[in-house]
């Protein structure tokens, strides 16, 4: 088994997922650096995890 593709759900680039990546693992998009977290693996299927909480209501 090698490494999947699977496409940033931000950008629309491709996302290289390890062969060994499990569910609910973070990768990051190397086209917009976006944290992605793994929601399915078969099919593939990622979802922009939730890194940083951004506060709008200051
Ligand atoms: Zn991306």
């Amino acid at each position: 088994m090698g490494n999947r593709m699977a496409l940033c759900p931000a950008c629309d680039g491709e996302v290289v997922i390890p062969a060994d990546a499990m569910e609910n693992e973070i990768v990051s998009c190397l086209e917009c650096g976006a944290e992605l977290e793994i929601m399915c693996l078969d099919p593939l299927e990622l979802d922009l995890a939730p890194e940083v909480e951004e506060d709008w209501g200051e």
